[in-house]
């Protein structure tokens, strides 16, 4: 710039620019762990392949590469980056609706996706990037299945499902629109039909437990603790042993310890593993079968329609009241897990509800519903209680009836009943050319994939069509990226005793939506049971991620962006008129990510104003210094006033100035860490505006005192606007390295863009 020009801010060229460098440095390449500097796997999210970027994963994205940008340039050693969660429903849909096969559909996506978010400059590694719906990735689903089989962790059992009668298919919840079916909108039965299931009630209690370690660390933050405490639904109260007349005992729970004598009735789950024993009458026990393998109306959902089946049984009051009628519903299930409750009325809303149903249909029970009765012991029980927990979550079925997920690796046999793929076998391959209709399940009408021959006989045989629910590939996602590219075809016996693993794990921190709440629990679970059987051993609390960071969404007009409500926003429309910078920037200025952000204009439109300022005022800046250092070292001398030092002005009256930019720039940089640190991004961006304001402030200051600025005053503003853009980095990494690049003196071109206070590591 020593011609004193000021190139205008342009984020389209420079970002262009910026990009290209770190492409050709392979900036964000993973480190080789070799070194012993500290390591942080950063783990964000996987997104589906559903086509299109959208402003959600920009937030996401934008706090993960700040705090990615950040520990980098502290001198640890980062691993950024993630895998496509490409199987599943939505890419599914994509495909039908544009009349492709879906592995077609989802590279397409994950193409364009890539390039936005290249466009948006994040500092994600591309070489570990992958899709789980490529063979050589699937069978990482596939050898889960198989070791959680073996574990007895993943079981076959029976479970409700939606169908449609007319399209002859399995619907999952998202396409049951208003009790009919998103395709031909004819009425949708659940029906009960064998399925695959994992065991995560195994691991319940342990995650519960660890909750409170996670809790002290103070690397989970409360959104994310919160999600994990929604999905175990602990429910504490006590449990007691009740006598039936034969003698039998069954043990119920309640949580209203306190109102023992108001309780009415027992209900029991269909799936308690003692129910046999109370539905021992032959019409009951039909009644049951029935509610296992009937249809169940839609509508028999809700409270005031949920199958009752009266076992005709009673047991013991535990205080001597009269005896309770034993009932069977599945209503128990969602709210405590597959166990026997007492039920009572005055205390609890869905207990009146049953009640009235079956017991007193005349009568209604007035007391105000769900609330909790006093603690403490019952005056005139008679049956001892002690203190119990019961958990809302429960094991759930991991199979679907669609031919875009991983297929499952069994096979069933005549002679050998169902029978395992032999590791050595997998992947089992899904085929490819699969166009599916939303009718029937294609994979099941594909001979070259059902008929196979037995494992164990050698005989003929059919396989398994039923495809692995994508949320069971989700449970492995976050572990292939610490597996360097070229060891990615090898074994999973080889991939999983890599030291890689042992470097980069536990995550240091997952970056992810705050409805990332399941995968996040049923990750830590997989993780415990992998644990236990061996392969992922050295993580002794079982937990995947030391911490975890839950933002809230981004919304619109206080409502969820939707294209139904028109209010969707595009960040490649909103990139191409401000730069990936502004919006990056905007989205973390707008709100704590604890906080849904409400998206508006003027966010954008104050980070916009806020980047040129700062672009043309520096730029102007390191002009003048750069012509001074060229006239005052030009050897035929310049006919221009020569730079005079503080001395050459007389007396230094602004030395205090200095003193005090100085202080300002120690004292923004101790909180811009601290903040990143903490994931405080929005706090962050603010003390970075904050600090600018402060640097013009000292040369208004300057100038008041002495009319211009001395060598000495300029080259403390130059070395303030460097220390800004280098904290500016994490957030707007284009413009910021742009800057720091201008600020150089001439005739060097290495840009310092470590953080300047701080550091983990002598470099
Ligand atoms: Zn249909
Ligand atoms: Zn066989």
């Amino acid at each position: 710039m020593s011609d004193g020009t000021i190139p205008s801010y342009d984020p389209q060229t420079i970002e262009a620019r910026r990009q290209h460098a770190w492409h050709e440095q392979g900036a964000f390449r993973t480190p080789d762990i070799a070194g012993d500097r500290p390591r942080k796997y950063i783990k964000p999210s996987a997104p589906f392949t559903s086509g299109n970027i959208h402003i959600g994963h920009v937030r996401s994205y934008s706090i993960g590469d700040a705090y990615a940008r950040f520990c980098r340039a502290r001198g640890e050693e980062v691993l950024f980056a993630f895998g496509f969660d490409s199987f599943g429903l939505p890419a599914e849909l994509g495909a039908i609706a544009g009349k492709e096969s879906p592995s077609a559909w989802v590279d397409r996506c994950a193409q364009h996706m890539i390039g936005q978010l290249r466009r948006l400059g994040f500092s994600f590694d591309w070489e570990r990037t992958f899709m789980s719906s490529d063979a050589v990735m699937y069978r990482w689903s596939q050898w889960l299945f198989l070791t959680l089989l073996d574990a007895g962790l993943v079981y076959r059992g029976t479970g409700s499902v939606d169908w449609c009668d007319t399209c002859q298919t399995t619907l999952a919840t998202i396409q049951v629109e208003n009790g009919t079916c998103w395709r031909c909108h004819d009425p949708v039965r659940l029906i009960q039909r064998p399925q695959w299931y994992l065991r995560i009630s195994a691991y319940v209690e342990e995650n519960d437990r660890r909750l409170s370690e996670l809790a002290a660390s103070g690397m989970w933050d409360e959104n994310a603790l919160a999600s994990q405490r929604f999905v175990l639904g602990r429910v504490d109260g006590v449990e007691l042993d009740l006598c039936a007349e034969d003698g039998a005992t069954l043990t119920v729970f309640t949580p209203h310890s306190g109102a023992l004598e108001l309780a009415r009735f027992v209900a029991i789950s269909p799936k308690h593993p003692e129910v046999e024993r109370w539905a021992g009458d032959a019409e009951v026990h039909e009644r049951l079968e029935e509610l296992r393998s009937g249809g169940l109306e839609r509508s028999a959902r809700e409270a005031d329609a949920m199958p009752l089946i009266d076992t005709g049984r009673t047991l013991s009051s535990p205080t001597g009241g009269d005896p309770l009628p034993v009932i069977v519903s599945p209503m128990v299930d969602g709210r405590f897990g597959a166990t026997a409750v007492l039920g009572i009325p005055e205390h609890d809303r869905t207990d009146a509800v049953i009640a009235e149903r079956l017991l007193a249909p005349a009568r209604v029970f007035q007391t105000p519903p769900d609330q909790p009765a006093p603690e403490g012991s019952t005056a005139s029980q008679t049956v001892p209680s002690r203190a119990a927990v019961r958990y809302r979550a429960n094991d759930f079925t991991i199979s679907r009836q669609r031919s875009w997920g991983t297929p499952i690796p069994i096979v069933y046999c005549e002679k050998c009943g169902t029978a395992p793929v032999p590791r050595e076998q997998l992947p089992v391959i899904l085929p490819l050319d699969v166009k599916p209709t939303g009718a029937g399940n294609p994979l099941a009408e594909r001979a070259d994939f059902v008929e196979t021959t037995c494992p164990e006989c050698g005989g003929s045989a059919r396989r398994e069509t039923d495809t692995l629910d994508c949320h069971f590939d989700a449970l492995w996602l976050w572990i292939p990226v610490c597996v360097p590219s070229r060891e990615r075809e090898q074994t999973l016996e080889h991939i999983l005793a890599l030291e890689d693993l042992r470097a980069w794990l536990p995550s240091e921190r997952v970056v992810a939506g705050s409805d990332s709440g399941n995968f996040v629990f049923d990750q830590r679970t997989v993780t415990k049971a992998l644990r236990d059987i061996g392969p992922l051993e050295f993580l002794e609390d079982g937990e995947p991620f030391a911490g975890c960071l839950f933002h809230e969404m981004v919304i619109s007009d206080g409502r969820k962006m939707s294209k139904h409500l028109g209010n969707v926003v595009d960040p490649d429309e909103l990139i191409e008129r401000h730069g990936a910078d502004t919006i990056r920037l905007a989205v973390l200025y707008a709100a704590r990510p604890q906080r849904s952000l409400n998206w508006s204009d003027s966010a954008v439109q104050r980070c916009r104003r806020f980047l040129k300022q700062l672009w043309d005022y520096s730029q102007a800046r390191f002009a003048l210094d750069s012509a001074a250092a060229t006239e005052s070292g030009g050897a035929n001398g310049s006919s221009a006033e020569a730079e005079q030092t503080a001395t050459e002005m007389g007396a230094d009256k602004t030395e205090h100035l200095r003193k005090r930019l100085e202080q300002w720039c120690e004292t923004a940089v101790e909180k811009i860490t601290e903040d990143l640190g903490e994931l405080e991004m929005h706090s962050a961006v603010r003390n970075v505006m904050r600090l600018f304001d402060r640097i013009r402030d000292y040369e208004k200051r300057v100038i008041a005192k002495r009319g211009s600025l001395c060598a000495e005053d300029r080259e403390a503003l130059i070395a303030a606007l460097a220390m800004l853009a280098r904290v500016l980095i994490p957030f707007a990494p284009h413009i910021a390295e742009e800057l720091l690049i201008a600020s150089l003196p001439p005739g060097t071109s290495e840009i310092d863009t470590s953080w300047p206070a701080g550091e983990l590591v002598s470099r």
